[in-house]
């Protein structure tokens, strides 16, 4: 089954995506955006050590990603309650 990487081109998240017939398109999973751009899948040409360590890579930064997401939105939350206390 064929996985390919795709990179968000709103938020620079890195995801892969394994194709089945039946998958709906892709989707980033950190802004949920389908804004997604196609790269060249690691996993065709390395091991399955180095791709072992290749994903838990991209899960360590899409986490890394997520919280600065969730940072983004305390902050647009907390402006946004600010707006209403006037
Ligand atoms: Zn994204």
């Amino acid at each position: 089954m064929p996985i390919f990487e795709y990179r968000c081109r709103a938020c620079g998240n890195e995801l892969e995506h394994l194709v089945l017939e039946s998958s709906p398109a892709p989707q980033c999973f950190s802004c949920g955006s389908h804004e997604l751009e196609k790269i060249m899948s690691r996993s065709a040409v390395s091991s399955e050590g180095t791709q072992a360590r290749a994903k838990q890579g991209l899960r360590l930064k899409n986490r890394a990603l997520r919280q600065d997401h969730s940072h983004e939105e305390v902050k647009r939350v907390a402006a946004h309650a600010a707006d209403h206390d006037e």
